[in-house]
């Protein structure tokens, strides 16, 4: 039977990939509505290829535009936050959650709310809200698929056992664009350099995130989270060939690996339909061809983002909220040319350290977690020279 879907975030990269998914499968899952952020035109054009009854653009200010791009489509449409909520919490089987940054958490858990089945990319809602936003899931039985490429290859791995008897749960890491450079060069690297992804073609947000490696230490707390599995049990190793996505190591030695191509639209394709698969019309994994898989140890000195988020996860209480928010405002500044490199992981270790004299619980619901998330932006952005 044909599934609904919903996508917050239809026009980014995930939104893109995702689109392509559904069209090559008309008649197995079929578009409810689309969620955009500021393009009006380039939401109407995704709705109008897709079919969706209703899109929402976040920006109020464009709804003008997006209904104007939208007439004769019988594609009906709104702006603002009640929109993109409203959008979010429309009947539909699945709401593919790709809204990028902590933007998403809002909109990811009033879909949730509403009992929808998530297909979560948005690993940042995870991070600022997991425990309250994990809870929340399980109290209302909404079924969370992993689309990040690490997590989806560890929850088909994790199939294959206990969860008792996980010993480790590995994720990789390509090494984004740095992986060889010296500390001294990556320190004055622009953020054009810092975006010019070895693999993946990815939004602007999670380029950045990883160049530093923050984008894999954010992953260890949403594997976490997601797979109820503590820091001890979880760990990175740098593969640059983005083949092997995600490993199990289970207590009688076996390993049970998740491997594929390094095209999001095979997890993609995985977590809007999970445990029924899709026939997927790509290139097939010849590993003859490729020959050879290399790994090698994340380097934390080069990159202190790693090491600042597993001592976020370790931590625990509100500690990856903060981390979270820091990260977010110290991105936006070094994207806009107002700090370098090094001064991302210096001004997310400044706002954890001022934090964590105070050491304040987890949130107990998504809504608190946003508060502390509003406090750990104020406190990051201060730290921006032109802000300040
Ligand atoms: P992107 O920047 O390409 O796209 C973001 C989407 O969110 C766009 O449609 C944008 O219009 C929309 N958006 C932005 N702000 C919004 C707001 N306030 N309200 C509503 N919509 C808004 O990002 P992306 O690369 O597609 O990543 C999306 C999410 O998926 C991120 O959380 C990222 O970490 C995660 N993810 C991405 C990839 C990838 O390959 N791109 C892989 C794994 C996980
Ligand atoms: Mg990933």
């Amino acid at each position: 039977m044909a599934r609904s879907l919903t996508i917050l975030g239809a026009t980014g990269s995930i939104g893109r990939s995702a689109t392509d998914v559904i069209l090559a499968h008309r008649a197995e899952l079929s578009i409810e509505a689309v969620v955009g952020g500021s393009n009006a035109e380039a939401l109407a054009n995704v709705a109008r290829r897709l079919g969706a009854r209703f899109a929402a653009l976040a920006d109020e200010k464009g709804g003008a535009a997006l209904k104007e791009a939208l007439s004769g489509s019988g594609v009906a449409s709104g702006a603002g936050e009640s929109a993109v909520i409203e959008a979010a919490q429309r009947e539909s089987d699945v709401v593919l959650a790709a809204i990028s940054g902590t933007a998403g958490l809002r909109p990811t858990h009033a879909a949730l709310k509403a009992g929808r089945r998530i297909a979560l990319a948005n690993k940042e809602s995870l991070v600022c809200a997991g425990a309250a936003f994990m809870a929340d899931a399980s109290r209302l039985g909404a079924e969370i698929m992993p689309v990040d490429s690490e997590h989806n290859a560890l929850d088909q791995a994790l199939a294959a056992g206990a969860n008792r008897d996980v010993e480790k749960a590995i994720i990789t890491a390509t090494g984004g664009p740095f992986r060889t450079w010296t500390r001294e060069r990556i320190a004055t690297a622009s953020a054009q350099e810092a975006s010019a992804h070895p693999v993946w073609s990815m939004g602007s947000k999670i380029n950045i995130d990883s160049a530093t490696l923050m984008n894999k230490g954010l992953e260890l707390i949403e594997a976490h989270h997601l797979f109820g599995l503590e820091a001890g049990r979880l760990d990175v190793i740098v593969h640059p060939e983005a083949i092997v996505h995600g490993l199990v190591q289970w207590r009688d030695g076996a390993v049970t690996a998740g491997l594929a191509l390094p095209d999001m639209k095979v997890p993609i394709a995985n977590a809007l339909r999970h445990r029924e698969r899709l026939p997927m019309d790509l290139p097939r994994l010849d590993l003859a061809a490729i020959g050879r898989l290399s790994f090698e140890k994340p380097d934390e000195t080069r990159f202190p983002c790693l090491a600042l988020a597993k001592a976020a996860l370790e931590a625990g209480g509100a500690m990856p909220t903060v981390l979270n928010a820091a990260n977010e405002i110290a991105v936006a500044a070094y994207m806009a040319g107002r700090i370098g490199f090094y001064d991302i992981s210096e001004n997310v270790e400044r706002v954890c350290s001022n934090f964590a004299r105070g050491s304040v619980a987890a949130p107990a619901s998504v809504p608190d977690a946003l508060v502390i998330d509003k406090e750990a932006r104020e406190a990051a952005r201060r730290l921006i020279p032109a802000y300040a």
